[in-house]
C-alpha cells in the first residue's frame, strides 16, 4: 500500500560528509517529526507544498524536534509529550560539537505550540533511547513510526541520558504491537521489523546481563566495557566521548544502582 505513508529523507551537505541523514514522514496528511535545524528550509518548503493537518514529535533531539519552532510559527498544530516540551523549552547544556556541527543548533523553545490531537495515530511512550521517547503507532495500518528507537539491533554506543534497561523493555513493548512495517527514523524500512525488535531486546539483556555480573564482582566501568562490548571506535573519539561504549556501562551502572535503591 504505497500511499500509506511517504518517507522523506533531509540531509545537508555537513551531514552527508559524516554519514548522518534523517528521515521525517507523511502519514495521513500529518508529519512525524520535523527534522534538524540544518535542513529548516527544506521543511519549510515541505510545509508549504504538503500542508500537513498537524505535526506529531517523537523525541527531544535536534534531528526530530528541531524544527517544531518553525512549525509553531506557521501555526500548524502539534501533538509532543508533555515530557518532550518540557525539554525542549530547557534546551540541552553542552551538546557535543559533532552533533551542533551535523545537524546545526536547536535553540531553546520559546513558541507558544497549538496542542494537536493527531488522526489514526498515537503516541506510545518508549524511553530509552531518551527520557522522553515515543513511537508513533498507526494501529489500523500496522505501521510503527519508530522515532530511535531501534537504529539497529547491536548498538554498543549509547550517549548519557540514555538507559539500555528501559529501551530494552520498550523495544519489547514495541514488538508487542506487531507492527506489518516498521520505520526508523534513520535507517527508513526495516525488513521484519517486529523480529529485529525483539532482536535488539534479546541482546540488550543478554549485554546488560554481561555488564550486571561483572558489576557485582567489583570489576571497573573500563575493564567491563572492553571486556563486553570492546574497543571504543572513532565515533567515540569524534564526540569526545559523548556516544561511547563507556557510556553504556555506566547507564547500565547507574540505574543498577536505582534499582538496588
Ligand atoms: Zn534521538
Amino acid at each position: 500500500m504505497p500511499d500509506d505513508f511517504e518517507l522523506i529523507r533531509l540531509q545537508s551537505w555537513r551531514s552527508s560528509a559524516v554519514g548522518y541523514s534523517v528521515c521525517v514522514f507523511l502519514a495521513r496528511g500529518q508529519l512525524i517529526d520535523t527534522g534538524f535545524p540544518g535542513a529548516r528550509r527544506a521543511v519549510a518548503r515541505l510545509l508549504e507544498e504538503r500542508r500537513p493537518r498537524g505535526v506529531v514529535v517523537t523525541h527531544q533531539h535536534e534531528d526530530h524536534a528541531g524544527n517544531v519552532a518553525l512549525i509553531a510559527e506557521r501555526g500548524i498544530p502539534i501533538a509532543v509529550a508533555r515530557v518532550t516540551e518540557e525539554a525542549l523549552r530547557a534546551g540541552e547544556a553542552n551538546v557535543g560539537l559533532y552533533r551542533r556541527a551535523c545537524w546545526g543548533v536547536m535553540a531553546p523553545l520559546t513558541s507558544t505550540l497549538e496542542p494537536y490531537e493527531p488522526a489514526g495515530l498515537e503516541l506510545v511512550a518508549t524511553p530509552g533511547h531518551s527520557p522522553d521517547h515515543h513511537v508513533v503507532w498507526d494501529a489500523e495500518r500496522g505501521i510503527l513510526f519508530a522515532g530511535d528507537l531501534f537504529l539497529g539491533v547491536k548498538v554498543r554506543v549509547a550517549r548519557p541520558m540514555e538507559d539500555p534497561r528501559a529501551l530494552a523493555a520498550s523495544a519489547r513493548h514495541a514488538a508487542a504491537l506487531r507492527p506489518r512495517v516498521l520505520l526508523d527514523a534513520h535507517r527508513g524500512i526495516v525488513p521484519n521489523g517486529a523480529e529485529a525488535l525483539l532482536a535488539k531486546a534479546a541482546w540488550l539483556e543478554e549485554t546488560i546481563g554481561a555488564i550486571d555480573e561483572r558489576i557485582g564482582r567489583g570489576w571497573s566501568d573500563r575493564a567491563i566495557t572492553s571486556a563486553v562490548l570492546g574497543r571504543e571506535d572513532a565515533i567515540a573519539l569524534v564526540s569526545r566521548g559523548d556516544l561511547s561504549r563507556l557510556n553504556f556501562v555506566r547507564a547500565v551502572r547507574a540505574t543498577a544502582a536505582r534499582r538496588a535503591g
